[in-house]
């Protein structure tokens, strides 16, 4: 739905994009990663007719975006950090005002509008002032405005950055169910959870390139496999400690009390028996599988 192939950008000297490539399938939801000034937004600003790339190639829904701007238009919704909401106008008002500038019939507007309150949960503030909304009910008005025009392909740009905790959550259920609908998502975002918890497919992106593509499971395998940690009673028993999980995998490291070595998954159990054995007394054991973030630093070398 999406192809992006060495795509270019700079602005006066500063280099955006450095030759990115990038594809979505249909009705995916893809992640772009990276940390600020990366170059998403202005991928993002490109992809929706925004912004023209200096060279490269860049289609959405198999159509150019600088040769056919409008009929990529007609694909898309973006949402964007900044909303796009008329305080003025109620929840509702909103909505509709965004259905009617796309020519829906009045009744047809309403009733996307309605529909779009009630799985966004606004439907107890429709009829308020969006004025009075909180940041993350703001941003939820905004989601369905975006959705109002029914886009095969949606544009999230950093959808939660700024939101509270628990506003966060409640964005990202909404985001969650919009697969549903067979739309094609892609978000861009700073934060590895969220990526790791909305997207099947994720891109760390930095300084205008793409660093990896796969799912989260692929690019946390990529930071290495399991580890398990060990923490001693006695530092004094380190070495015999060590001595043991070599057996488990290579070149166990000390840090502190704790004893860490990559080892297969399952292998706990007789770990425990082993230094049980060796009469090791241990305070805690656990099996620690990379995050996304590991995996992040893996690939940017770690100057995040
Ligand atoms: P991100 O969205 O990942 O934070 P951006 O696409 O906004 O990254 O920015 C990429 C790079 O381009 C940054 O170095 C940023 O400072 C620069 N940049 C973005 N917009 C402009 C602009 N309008 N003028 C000059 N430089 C810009």
């Amino acid at each position: 739905m999406i192809r992006v192939e060495d795509l270019r950008k700079s602005y006066r000297g500063t280099t955006a994009l450095d030759g990115l490539d990038l594809e979505v399938a249909e009705g995916s939801v893809a992640a772009l990663l990276g940390p600020n000034g990366a170059g998403k937004s202005t991928l993002i600003r490109i992809l929706a007719t925004l912004l023209r790339p200096d060279s490269g190639r860049a289609e959405v829904g198999g159509f150019s975006v600088t040769a056919q701007p409008y009929r990529v238009r007609a694909l898309i919704g973006l949402t964007g950090q900044f909303t796009a909401v008329d305080d003025l106008l109620t929840g509702h008002e909103n909505l509709v005002l965004v259905g009617r500038l796309y020519r829906l019939s009045p009744a047809k507007a309403r009733g996307l509008a309605d529909d779009l309150l009630d799985a966004f949960d606004l439907g107890e503030a429709a009829g308020r002032r969006a004025g009075t909304y909180s940041g993350g009910m703001r941003r939820r008005l905004d989601l369905a405005a975006g959705l109002m025009t029914r886009p095969r392909v949606l544009f999230l740009d950093e959808p939660t950055t700024g939101l509270d905790p628990r506003s966060r959550r409640t964005m990202w259920s909404a985001i969650r169910r919009l697969p549903e609908r067979g739309t094609t998502i892609l978000l861009t975002t700073q934060y590895l959870e969220e990526a790791d918890h909305l997207a099947s497919a994720v891109t760390v992106i930095d300084r205008g390139r793409a660093l990896a593509t796969g799912t989260p499971e692929q690019l946390k395998a990529r930071a290495g496999g399991a580890r398990a940690e060990v923490v001693l009673a006695d530092p004094r028993q380190t070495a015999a400690a060590t001595e043991i999980m070599t057996r488990y995998g290579p070149a166990p490291t000390v840090e502190g009390e704790t004893v860490t070595v990559p080892v297969a998954e399952g292998v706990l159990p007789d770990l425990l028996r082993d230094l049980d054995a060796a009469g090791v007394s241990i305070t805690g054991l656990a099996l620690r599988r990379p995050t996304l973030d590991d995996a992040f630093l893996a690939l940017t070398g770690g100057d995040l």
